[in-house]
C-alpha cells in the first residue's frame, strides 16, 4: 500500500524555511490518470525571489567554506535518507506525473546515485601545479565554486534532472536556487528535504513560479553566476539570450530525437524486447527515447513485425496499478500536441499501427508510423510521446545519412556485431552520446549533453562537475 494517502502541494524553500509563495497566482496540480486536481501549487512573487537572491549569496559564502571532505560527507547522509524515503518520493513522482511506480522508485535511486557520485567528486576537484618559469616561484591552477547557480528543471524526471544539477552545484561548493516543474514539486520538495539538515540556511532553495518570471529576474541578478536548464529548444534558445545579455555561463539539455540503428546482423529479438521497453518508459517522454527507427532493408519486416506487436502488448493504465507497463503523458497539453503531430504525420502519408488506451486520463497509445517520408512531421518534431518511425535502410553509410537528417543530436543507439558498422557510426553519428548492443546512455560518471539543436555542455561525470567551477591560474613569486 502507498505511504501517501493524502497529497500535498509543497511550499517554497527560502532560506532554510518551508513557506507560502506570495504570488496572487496558484497552479492547479493534476493526476495525470485520472485528471482529478490533487491540490493547488501557490508561485513565488517578485519579493519571494529575491529573498532567495540574498539567501543564496549568503548560503554561498557559508557553503564555500565548507572543507570537501565534509561537502561530501553532508550530502551523503542526504542521499541515505533520499534511499530510506525512496517508496513515498516515488509515490508523489507516480500522482503528479503519472509514470508508474517501479519507474518512479528507479527515477529516485538515479537521482541518489547521481548526487552519491558527485558527493565523492568533490573530494577530486583537482587543479594542478605547472613548472614554474622563475627561480623561487610556482605557478598553480585551482578550481574554485563558480557562485550562486539559477537551475531550470522540467516535469518529465524531475528528481533526476534536478539531482544532476544540485548534486554537481553543492559537491563544487556552489549554492543553488532550482526552480523545478510546476507540474511535479512535492517529489522534488520531498527529495530536497532530505538535505536540508545538512546544509547552511540557502545553500540549497525551491521555487516555483510563473516561468518566465522566475527566469528573467535570477538571471539578471549579479547574484547568480551561473545557469543550467533542462526542456524545449524554444525556452533553451530565449534563456540563452538571456544569460548572453547579463554574461552568465549557461549549460543547455534541451531534449533529442534518438536515431536506433538496426543492421542485418542484430539479434532480432533481443534488440527489440530492449528498445521496446526503452521506447515507451514514461511514456516515451525522455529526451534520450529512442525514435526514429532505421532497419536494415533485409530485415524491416520481420524487426517491424515484432516491434509493433511488442509494443502493443504493453498494459496502459494508472501508474500506481502494479499491471501497468506504461501510464499516461504528463499532462493535457502533451496529449494535444502528441495527437497532433501524429495526424499530421499520418496526413504526409505515415502509416499507423496504434495500439489501444484507457479512456479517461492523459492516455495517448502506443503508436509505430511506417512509411514516413523524411520531412514528415514526426522526423523533424521532437515526439516526446509514445510515438515510434520505422524505416529501411541500404547501407550503414545511408542510415547515417538519414539519422544525421535531424536538428537534434542527444542520444543515439546501434544493433551490430559488425566493427566496421560500429567504427563508422562512432565516428560519424552527430549525437553527444551513443549506446551500442544497449541502452545506457545517462549514468552518473559519463558526461550526458547534446550537439546540434540538443544544447550545449554536459552534465554528470567530471564535465557535469567542471560546469560548476571557475579556473583560476597562480602565480607566486616568493
Ligand atoms: P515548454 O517549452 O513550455 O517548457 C519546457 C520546460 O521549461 C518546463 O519545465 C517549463 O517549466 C520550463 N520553462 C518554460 N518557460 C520557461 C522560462 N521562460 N524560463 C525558465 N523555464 C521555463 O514545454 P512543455 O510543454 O513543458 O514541453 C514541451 C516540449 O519541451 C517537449 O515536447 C519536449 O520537446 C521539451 N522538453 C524537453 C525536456 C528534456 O528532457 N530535454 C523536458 C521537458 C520538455
Amino acid at each position: 500500500m502507498s505511504p501517501v494517502t493524502n497529497y500535498r502541494a509543497p511550499g517554497l524553500l527560502i532560506n532554510g524555511q518551508w513557506r507560502t509563495g506570495r504570488h496572487a497566482m496558484t497552479m492547479p496540480i493534476v493526476n495525470p490518470a485520472t485528471a482529478q486536481t490533487l491540490d493547488h501549487l501557490h508561485l513565488a512573487s517578485s519579493e519571494d525571489i529575491d529573498q532567495a537572491l540574498e539567501a543564496a549569496q549568503t548560503g554561498f559564502d557559508a557553503w564555500r567554506q565548507v572543507a570537501a571532505h565534509e561537502r561530501c560527507a553532508r550530502l551523503e547522509k542526504g542521499v541515505a535518507r533520499m534511499r530510506q524515503k525512496t517508496e513515498e518520493i516515488a509515490t508523489l513522482l507516480t500522482l503528479e506525473q503519472g509514470k508508474p511506480l517501479s519507474e518512479a522508485r528507479a527515477e529516485c535511486v538515479m537521482a541518489a546515485d547521481l548526487i552519491k557520485w558527485y558527493a565523492e567528486e568533490a573530494r577530486r576537484t583537482y587543479g594542478r601545479i605547472i613548472p614554474a618559469r622563475l627561480p623561487n616561484s610556482s605557478m598553480q591552477v585551482h578550481k574554485q565554486a563558480v557562485g550562486p547557480v539559477a537551475a531550470f528543471a522540467p516535469w518529465n524526471f524531475p528528481l533526476v534532472l534536478s539531482a544532476r544539477k544540485i548534486g554537481g552545484a553543492l559537491a563544487a561548493g556552489c549554492s543553488i536556487i532550482l526552480k523545478a516543474a510546476e507540474e511535479t514539486p512535492a517529489s522534488v520538495a520531498a527529495m530536497i528535504e532530505c538535505f536540508r539538515e545538512e546544509l547552511p540556511e540557502g545553500a540549497l532553495q525551491l521555487l516555483f513560479g510563473v516561468p518566465a518570471e522566475v527566469s528573467e529576474q535570477l538571471i539578471a541578478s549579479p547574484i547568480v553566476r551561473k545557469v543550467t536548464f533542462t526542456g524545449s529548444v524554444p525556452i533553451g534558445r530565449h534563456l540563452a539570450q538571456l544569460t548572453a545579455k547579463h554574461l552568465k555561463r549557461i549549460t543547455l539539455e534541451l531534449g533529442g530525437h534518438a536515431p536506433v540503428i538496426v543492421c542485418a546482423d542484430a539479434d532480432i529479438d533481443k534488440t527489440v524486447a530492449m528498445m521496446v521497453a526503452h521506447k515507451f518508459r514514461n511514456a516515451g517522454q525522455a529526451c534520450l527515447a529512442p525514435t526514429r527507427f532505421y532497419v536494415d532493408r533485409s530485415i524491416e519486416g520481420h524487426f517491424r513485425e515484432a516491434f509493433v506487436s511488442a509494443s502493443h502488448r504493453l498494459v496502459l493504465g494508472d501508474g500506481m496499478a502494479s499491471s501497468t507497463q506504461m501510464g499516461p503523458l504528463a499532462n493535457a497539453r502533451r496529449v494535444a500536441a502528441v495527437r497532433d503531430l501524429i495526424g499530421r504525420s499520418v496526413q504526409a502519408g505515415a502509416q499507423s499501427h496504434q495500439g489501444s488506451s484507457p479512456e479517461s486520463g492523459f492516455f495517448v497509445p502506443v503508436t509505430v508510423l511506417t512509411n514516413v517520408a523524411p520531412d514528415a512531421p514526426v522526423m523533424t518534431e521532437e515526439p516526446f510521446g509514445p510515438v515510434a518511425t520505422l524505416t529501411p535502410f541500404d547501407n550503414i553509410d545511408h542510415a547515417l545519412q538519414l539519422a544525421n537528417q535531424s536538428s537534434y543530436g542527444l542520444a543515439g543507439y546501434l544493433f551490430t556485431d559488425s566493427a566496421r558498422a560500429v567504427h563508422r557510426v562512432s565516428e560519424r553519428l552527430e549525437v553527444g552520446s551513443l549506446a551500442i548492443n544497449g541502452m545506457g546512455v545517462s549514468v552518473p560518471e559519463a558526461p550526458f549533453g547534446g550537439v546540434k539543436d540538443s544544447g550545449y555542455g554536459s552534465e554528470s561525470g567530471i564535465e557535469g562537475m567542471e560546469a560548476f567551477l571557475d579556473t583560476k591560474f597562480i602565480h607566486h613569486c616568493i
